[in-house]
């Protein structure tokens, strides 16, 4: 880790200033940021230069570092559509992408791009990269190199249709060429217009994949000449959950790849009515995955109320420290709000009332989570999040193939399921599977929910992991083409009916929500679950050293139908469905395997991150409540040998054998830190 981090950390606010605001405006909101706690402030400086004003973005500096805010430059929004038209994304059917607004920036492959993207990074490293204001961090200043970089044709978000395939601009369809060159393929191929072929539809996914990371390797590299800094870039909130990301552009891992810290852009309430505290969670996870679980990652935190015109609910403010803690985000950078935070958007006409709100309502209210992340930061220095046995499978290729959203969701709801059952989880791309990350990293289960398409290598390593003893827990996958085959696909039988239901070993009725089919499993198999005309719905396979548990539904959809909380579920709970039951069946499959949680909360809206020293001789654990009302929990640690103690004051506690049993109440979506220490 890095030297002195831990008492100097990230701990920032966006800020989007105009220079027509006029200097007292920016002092003030500067001095406004350092009474709420906060210790830097990533600055959006294109304004500035939009309007040549380098006296007043010295003026800003200035002050910034006269009330000790760190600066750590932001590229925002560097050009706009109507200036440079000539860089429109183009769609399949020939239109290009016009809408300037959320950040469409245009092709990642149009020269005009990087021309004016490294213009500014590099322009103002050389204006102003010696100036005292600069967050430094072991001497080198910290950049994030673009918003948001994604190729959006459309804005599902609000309500429009999903992105559809893009770029056929002609630097892209010469990429395309090179790639097709690179790979021993006819470079002549034409790029795909649609799925007809997977095989080439998978290159053409794969190739576009590759534009915004070699934009951002490229401007990192050409601004670390004018000043070595630390990169990195702001990885665009909801999109690791969607297959959407497959036409923006957006692998995670790919992206990772070429940065020095991990930052993403999720909040818990933002483009839907209610909370979705589990995908806040899923990001963190899915940022530490993709930049090689060795590097700083850092996160977003809400201090705005919802863009559809829905308030952060009271006390989320702790919630989310707690929850980025517990997923491994030692750094938090707040949005909020501050009238005409971005000219391009018409937020303003979805929510009149945030020009007239006071202007530092949302941003005050941070006060206390700062405190408290500050201190929380310092504490776990000498600490190391519990490492992941469990790992998912996200899997580009079937988002890719399938061009829906149930490989994706189903994933993003099983991990729920599993969080709630106390388990970390790391999140595995089909290059870490295939690379031998399995085993390097001591996995000792692989959960593969919905995976209908996966390059070969990956598929060899998956069998490779259960011959040597790894449980392998798989569900419903369907067949998409000829080309991709689902994984396990000699064990699966066709849907001759529709399956409506199976049943669980202990005579619980599980409704199918989405699809199954039986399967059609060996003669030593055990059956675990049927369906309702006896095929087989759930079959525990012996394979090699290791096991397979094989389901004929998806197990995510078939859990729950939303990865948050609806707080105004007492009145319409029609909103949310849960199966606790087989919920505790997921749990039972790995316990019975031998891999359970280092701690367990009995009440599953609490969750408990748990932070140890090595060797483990002391544990912080981090519990959240994540419900909007007061609630008791049991919480039990797993510890070694000895007599163990609580060094937190006022905490009713005792030591079970190789357990420590904390009894705990939390107040509505707050959390609170435990020390445990060997006595
Ligand atoms: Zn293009």
């Amino acid at each position: 880790m890095l030297t002195n981090y831990h008492h100097d950390p990230i701990l920032a606010v966006y800020y989007y200033p105009k220079p027509q605001w006029g200097i007292p405006q920016l002092k003030s909101d500067l001095d406004a940021f350092a009474a709420s706690g906060l210790k830097q402030v990533w600055l959006f400086f294109d304004p500035f230069y939009d309007v040549a004003d380098m006296a007043g973005l010295k003026a800003l500096l200035d002050h910034a570092a006269s009330v000790s805010l760190g600066i750590v430059p932001a590229l925002g929004q560097f050009l706009q559509l109507h200036e440079h038209p000539e860089v429109k994304i183009v769609n399949a059917d020939g239109t290009t992408s016009d809408d300037p607004r959320y950040w469409n920036m245009g092709c990642f492959r149009q020269p005009k791009l990087f021309e004016l993207a490294s213009g500014r990074s590099v322009g103002f490293f050389r204006d102003f990269g010696e100036h005292p204001a600069l967050y430094h961090i072991e001497g080198k200043p910290l950049m994030n190199f673009v918003h948001e970089a994604y190729y959006r044709n459309n804005v599902p978000e609000f309500g429009s249709g999903p992105m559809h395939p893009n770029c056929y601009c002609p630097h892209c369809l010469e990429a395309f060429r090179d790639y097709l060159a690179a790979h021993n393929l006819d470079p002549e191929t034409p790029a795909p217009k649609t799925n007809a072929d997977p095989v080439l539809w998978q290159h053409w996914i794969d190739c576009h994949a590759e534009a915004i990371p070699e934009f951002l390797r490229r401007l990192i590299a050409v601004t670390n000449l004018q000043m070595p800094v630390w990169a990195t870039h702001e990885c665009n909130d909801f999109y690791p959950a969607s297959w959407q990301s497959v036409h923006t552009g957006n692998d995670w891992w790919r992206m990772g790849a070429v940065l020095d810290f991990g930052h993403e852009d999720m909040y818990p309430l933002e483009f839907d009515t209610r909370y979705q505290c589990y995908v806040y969670d899923y990001t963190k996870d899915i940022m530490r995955s993709a930049t090689g679980f060795n590097k700083l990652v850092t996160c977003n935190g809400q201090a705005f109320n919802s863009w559809l015109g829905y308030k952060l609910p009271e006390n989320s403010m702790m919630e989310q420290i707690y929850s980025a803690l517990s997923h491994g985000a030692l750094g938090l950078v707040w949005w909020t709000e501050l009238p005409g935070l971005d000219s391009h958007t018409d937020y303003t006409e979805i929510r009149p009332d945030r020009l007239t709100s006071p202007r530092y309502k949302m941003i005050s209210q941070t006060e206390k989570a700062n405190q408290r992340y500050v201190e929380l930061v310092s504490k776990l220095q000498d600490y190391q999040l519990t490492q992941a046995k469990v790992a998912l499978l996200y899997s580009w290729t079937t988002m890719s193939q399938e061009l829906a959203d149930d490989h994706t969701y189903d994933t993003l709801l099983t991990y729920m399921a599993l969080v709630q059952n106390g388990y970390p989880i790391d999140v595995l791309s089909e290059e870490h599977v295939a690379a031998g990350l399995l085993q390097q990293r001591g996995y000792q289960a692989l959960l593969v929910m919905g995976v209908a398409a996966v390059p070969m290598a990956t598929q060899t390593a998956i069998t490779e992991f259960l011959d040597a003893g790894g449980l392998v827990i798989a569900d419903y996958a369907p067949t998409l083409n000829a080309d991709f085959v689902p994984l396990f696909g000699q064990w699966r039988g066709q849907a001759e009916s529709k399956p409506r239901v199976y049943t669980l070993p202990n005579d619980t009725p599980i409704p199918v929500q989405l699809a199954a089919a039986p399967l059609n499993p060996p003669l030593h198999a055990e059956v675990l679950a049927s369906f309702e005309d006896g095929t087989p719905a759930i079959c525990r396979i012996q394979q090699g050293q290791g096991t397979l548990v094989l389901g004929g539904s998806y197990f995510g959809w078939d859990y729950t139908n939303y990865p948050g909380y609806y707080d105004l579920a007492a009145m319409f709970p029609f909103h949310t469905r849960r199966d606790e039951i087989l919920r505790r069946f997921l749990a039972d499959l790995l316990k019975s395997a031998g891999i359970f949680p280092p701690a367990e909360s009995s009440h599953p809206d609490v969750e408990v991150g748990v932070w140890h020293t090595s060797p483990k001789d002391a544990y912080v654990l981090l519990v959240t409540n994540h419900l909007q009302e007061t609630v008791r929990t049991t919480v039990r640690l797993m510890v070694g040998i000895g007599h163990w103690t609580i060094q937190t004051p006022d905490v009713q506690w005792h030591q079970d054998g190789h357990e420590v049993v904390v009894e705990l109440e939390l107040t509505r979506l707050d959390g609170t830190a435990i020390e445990v220490i060997k006595a």
